[in-house]
Order: C-alpha cells, then structure tokens, then sequence
C-alpha cells in the first residue's frame, strides 16, 4: 500500500569532491551516494531502503567526462552510458564499452544512468528486491535456492548461501579491458583492479563491490595496452527492448595474423561478479582463431557450473555465446 512513495530523506547535494567525502563520513551507515538514481529511486519507492541523507553526486563536474592520458582513457564515474556510447575516443579505442553501454535498458536510462552506478548497482534478485529477509538482506535464508525458488535468472558459479548474479552490461566489459577503478574516502585514494572491485557473497554477502560506507567511486581507468584490440560484447535477454542480461560476453583479444596473442575475456548473469572466464583464455591465448579453437573455448566456458532447478539453460548460452565471441569478434 505504501509502494511508489518514497520515505522521507535529507537531500545533501555538495559540489565537490572534498565535501561530498565529508557528507559521505559524516552520514555514516545512514548515508546514501546518489548518481543518475536509475537503481536507487527504485529501493526507495518501494521503501526497502531507507537512507537517513542521500548525497547527490550530480553538482560535482569533477565526475564527468572522458580524459585521454598516455598511460590510459579515464571516465568519471558521473559520466553516463550514452555519452560512453558516442564518445568517438572510446569508439575508436575501446568500442567493447561502447558496444557494452549501448545495450543497457532504454535510452532515456542511459541518458541519465552513470557509470559508476551502473558498475555499483545492486543485484536484481526478486526477493530480495521485493523486500524479504534474505541472506543479502542481513536474514538467515535464500528463497531462491530451494526446490521451488524462481532462481530462472541466477547463478551458475560461487554460490555461497546467496545465488544472486551481477546484472551490469558494463562490468565485464571493464573486467575484460583490464580496468582500474578509483576510489576515495576521508583516508584519501585507492584502486583497485576490477576484477578486485567485484565482491562475491563469500568475501561479503551485503555488498557486491568493495565500497563500504564513505566510500566515492571517482573515476574508471582504461588501459593504453588494450586500446584498439579486437573486441566482441554480446548480450542475450528476455526481451529486445530494455531488459537485464539473461547472460552477456565481452572479449578483448590481441591477434597477431589469426594467432590470438593475449585474451580477456568476462561474463555478467552467471555469478555474482562479473566473472573472469581463465580458462577460456588459457585454451585460446597462442591458438590460431578458428572454428575448432572456438568451440573448444564455448565448451570450456561452462567447466565448473553448478545450475540450480531452473536455470539449466544458461549453460548452452554461456556456451554459444563465447564460441560466438571467439569465432567471430
Ligand atoms: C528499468 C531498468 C532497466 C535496467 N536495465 C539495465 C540493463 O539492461 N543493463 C544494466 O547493466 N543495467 C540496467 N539497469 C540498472 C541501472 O539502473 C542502470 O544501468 C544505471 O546505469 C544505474 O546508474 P545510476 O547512475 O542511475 O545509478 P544510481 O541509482 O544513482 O546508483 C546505483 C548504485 O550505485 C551507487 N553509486 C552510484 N554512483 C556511485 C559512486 N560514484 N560512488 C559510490 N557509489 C555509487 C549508489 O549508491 C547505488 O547503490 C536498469 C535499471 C532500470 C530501472
Ligand atoms: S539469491 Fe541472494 S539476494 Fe536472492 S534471496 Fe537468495 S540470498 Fe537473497
């Protein structure tokens, strides 16, 4: 009954970086750092968050926009997916983020949706969006891993209590181009690598990157040493028009004639991170790119998987869709 109206909250809107940290640590537990809002609004109509004070991100320019430096490409994390989508140096360099921004949801979300929060956006796993007492919410269960849970869209791989999966179109494509993330709290700056950015549920079940509370995403770092390589995004959802990915592949690979040289490759819908697939890159990097090569890696992409009782299909998928990257990127 009290769905679609949102509780009350201190709206804080700093304008820049300094004070936005401050709020951040000040505001503790309670706070909230806001973006496009495109992930956020939703928890708050449907009231299963509750932020004290939202700290809104949008009056700091120092988050926007796309440098180019010798060493990498850096986006801040206030940049969003459609100007990622028709920036001409990430078209020409990294077209796999490009390719990847493109296919999230609608233009209008991608018209105000970040980067940033669509890397730190949080699981879509129905019962937990829904409100329930689960493990990610601080409970004692999962409802989608019993026999009869709806787990249709959850995970192949790291199940651990939780079998929520990451559902962002631009994770693996970071994960894939070797991205460095930038993080600052009252402490000062750190990065990680995005591999290590992603958290899964047995490194903590309450989050899904390593920003704790205080914590700002401020920028994301493209290395020089994957610009230009051969790239392959491709997404499978329910619907055409905007949905979450049922299962989506990037690939970032480096060929010398048709010898694959180097590889990188990720999946999101399938684990709880964006998953790295190693063993894809160990049985393509030094192989000719070839039908067999590639067959062998869309098998190999699913070594490991534990399906739960409806999500079977995601195997075959998974499957087709690195065969496909490798085959044809
Ligand atoms: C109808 C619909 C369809 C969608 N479809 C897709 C899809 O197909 N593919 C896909 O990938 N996503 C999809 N999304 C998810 C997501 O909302 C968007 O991708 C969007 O990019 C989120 O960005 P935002 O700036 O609006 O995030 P916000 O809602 O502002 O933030 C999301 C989360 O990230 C945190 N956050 C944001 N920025 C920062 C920062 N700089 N530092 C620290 N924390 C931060 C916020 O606290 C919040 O927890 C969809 C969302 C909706 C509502
Ligand atoms: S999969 Fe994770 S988020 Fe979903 S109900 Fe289970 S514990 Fe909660």
């Amino acid at each position: 009954m009290f769905k679609d109206m949102m509780p009350s909250f201190e709206l804080l809107m700093p304008s820049d970086l300094g004070n936005a940290v401050q709020l951040a640590k000040q505001q503790g537990e309670g706070g909230w750092i806001l973006a496009g809002g495109n992930d956020s609004l939703d928890w708050f109509k449907d009231r299963n968050k509750r932020p004290v004070a939202i700290i809104d991100l949008a009056g700091i320019d120092s988050l926007k926009g796309i440098r180019e430096t010798p060493d990498y490409l850096e986006i801040g994390a206030l940049t969003t997916l459609t100007e990622i989508e028709n920036n001409p140096v990430i078209n020409e360099k990294y077209k796999l983020l490009a390719d990847a921004a493109a296919k999230v949801a609608s233009p209008q979300i991608r018209n105000t949706g970040t980067l940033g929060g669509n890397i730190c956006q949080d699981t879509r796993c129905w019962y937990y969006r829904s409100g329930v007492d689960c493990y990610r919410a601080g409970g004692d269960t999962c409802y989608a891993d019993t026999p009869e849970g709806m787990n249709r869209e959850h995970c192949l791989f790291g199940a651990d209590r939780c079998v929520a999966v990451s559902p962002s179109d631009t994770a693996p494509a970071l994960v894939a181009l070797d991205a460095t993330m930038v993080v600052v709290n009252s402490e000062g700056e750190k990065t990680y690598k995005a591999e290590e950015f992603f958290v899964g549920p047995d490194v903590e079940i309450t989050r899904m990157t390593v920003l704790k509370n205080g914590d700002i995403l401020t920028a994301v770092r493209l290395p020089a040493a994957w610009a230009g390589a051969t790239f392959y995004f491709e997404k499978v959802a329910d619907r055409n028009s905007w949905d979450f990915p049922l299962v989506n592949v990037a690939a970032a690979m480096k060929l010398n004639g048709d010898i694959v040289e180097d590889i990188r490759i990720a999946s999101s819908g399938i684990q709880c991170i964006p998953r790295r697939l190693t063993v894809v890159e160990e049985v393509v990097r030094g192989n000719p790119r070839n039908e067999d090569t590639a067959k062998l890696a869309g098998k190999s992409a699913s070594r490991g998987a534990t399906p739960l009782n409806f999500n079977h299909f995601k195997i075959p998928l998974l499957e087709n869709l690195v065969t496909r990257a490798i085959r044809d990127a």
